[in-house]
């Protein structure tokens, strides 16, 4: 069989693998869409470097966009297969994608009003709503640890790897032969395992992820390759120590720019235990995006899909993203009220990385308030605002066109990170498989320096046949 890498490689973002068996079957490992501001990552979106309307199958690892992100676009460029996810995994779909087609739209106009001053020709959106509703048609689910069979000659299972809600190592078993029902026939079984994002060895909410079969031929995630997490605890404590700073002694706002999906699930978890023991302060909380307050409604339907932790506080709290200071909002008219408010609070908004959203509205609104604080809590890619604003000899910051002054603190907690680091991730797999049996092992969605420092953690760690694959790579296993 052949695996092609056709996004990240060399990169976090656009995950992509293409896999074809030699008797034909087309499995494409996740469909994630390049993110970046605006229109910058449109073109690159729109060369896929395969031809949807041949392929079989889309085994999805998890919903976040950049593994799920252009499975529309592939359904209205003629995609007509099956997508295989987790139940969890398909009920995020249906809202992220969603979410990512009015971000299109809103962009497209934002960049066809530009180009209409130009007399330039205008753009499309590369789907819209229509082809979100479309292609969720094509999903099937299969929950976790049962074999599901694609094809007589391809065998799927889905592992637990506790990166967020739904999200899965994909073991793929593919007979190479004759037909594997002939009598007697010659072939031999090959196993691939992707590995999609892994997760905490500890999360607050996410279960560890669970051991996975034993595989001749592995794809891993280098996110975090060359970089270790401090500790959890110590992210609950330095949060509450950031809330009484920037909303108590300085009777400031706390922004907290977060990912809709998992991360702000997160962060309400650990303020819903801080104010069960009576130790957050007695400030309004609000979550400010439409997308998270959906998203919060998937987990409050797999509560039990949670971590021990969780089903412990169910025990005597029935929903544990929710208390009586805390507020969802959805109403743009509400958001905008936040502003205006002079009062102490903490604001939970996305995007994460601060390249789009409502939350980019309240930085830019508050980065000037010396009073204030801007707490990023997770991975931001280096050209994003979110990690421009990180600098600590930045002093000025243009945020909508408008250069302001960077009074406010602005703090990092990395301790929230969906992504296990290089020891978290190297000791899973170890856990998981007998390294001399890996046969070679692919370091995919890294930056590079990542990928190299972790290229050497795996040799250190017995994987033997290691390669960073270039984009566009087709190797044969
Ligand atoms: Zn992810």
């Amino acid at each position: 069989m052949k695996i092609q890498f056709l996004g990240a490689a060399n990169e976090v973002t656009g995950s992509k693998h293409l896999i074809t068996t030699d008797r034909g079957v087309r499995i494409l490992l996740d469909c994630g869409m390049y993110q970046g501001k605006g229109m910058e990552t449109d073109a690159a979106n729109r060369d896929l470097g395969f031809d949807p309307r041949q392929i079989d199958y889309v085994v999805l690892s998890h919903a976040h966009i950049d593994h799920s992100g252009l499975i529309p676009y592939i359904y209205k460029e003629g995609f007509r297969g099956e997508v295989i996810c987790t139940p969890a995994t398909r009920d995020l779909c249906a809202i992220m994608l969603q979410d990512t087609a009015f971000i299109q739209a809103q962009d497209v106009r934002w960049y066809n009003k530009k180009m209409d001053r130009l007399h330039q020709p205008k753009v499309q959106p590369l789907y819209d709503n229509n082809h979100v509703e479309r292609s969720l048609q094509h999903f099937i689910t299969v929950p976790y640890n049962r074999r599901f069979r694609l094809t007589d000659d391809v065998f799927l299972t889905f592992t637990n790897s506790g990166h967020m809600l739904g999200s899965a190592i994909c073991s793929l078993d593919i007979w190479e032969g004759e037909h594997p029902r002939g009598e007697q026939a010659k072939g031999e079984w090959k196993r691939i395992a992707y590995t999609g994002d892994i997760g905490r060895l500890h999360s607050h909410i996410l279960c560890s992820p669970q051991l996975f079969p034993q595989c001749d031929y592995l794809i891993c995630e280098s996110t975090y390759g060359d970089r270790l997490h401090e500790d959890t605890l110590v992210s609950e404590e330095e949060l509450l120590g950031v809330v009484e700073s920037t909303c108590v002694y300085k009777k400031g706002k706390l922004i907290i720019p977060s990912f809709s999906v998992g991360r702000t699930q997160e962060i309400v978890y650990v303020l819903n235990q801080l104010y069960n023991d009576g130790r957050l302060p007695k400030i309004p909380v609000y979550v400010d995006s439409p997308l998270s307050v959906n998203a919060t409604h998937i987990f409050r339907m797999y509560l039990s899909e949670l971590n021990a932790d969780v089903q412990d506080v169910l025990r005597f709290d029935d929903d544990p993203f929710g208390f009586n200071t805390l507020r969802y909002i959805t109403d743009i008219n509400q958001s905008k009220a936040l502003n205006n408010n002079p009062d102490p609070c903490i604001i939970i908004s996305a995007s994460g990385m601060l390249e789009a959203g409502r939350v980019k509205h309240h930085v830019a609104n508050h980065i000037s308030d010396p009073r204030c604080t801007i707490l990023l809590v997770g991975y931001c890619t280096p050209t994003s605002l979110g990690a421009r604003i990180q600098d600590p000899s930045l002093k000025w910051i243009s945020i909508f066109g408008y250069d302001r002054k960077i009074k406010a603190q602005v703090s990092k907690i990395e301790g929230f990170s969906g992504h296990g680091d290089y020891r978290e991730m190297i000791d899973y797999l170890t856990r998981s498989l007998n390294t001399e049996a890996v046969r070679r092992t692919f370091i995919v969605h890294g930056e590079q320096s990542a990928q190299e420092a972790y290229k050497d953690h795996l040799y250190e760690a017995g994987f033997r046949g290691i390669e960073i694959p270039k984009k566009g790579e087709e190797v044969r296993v």
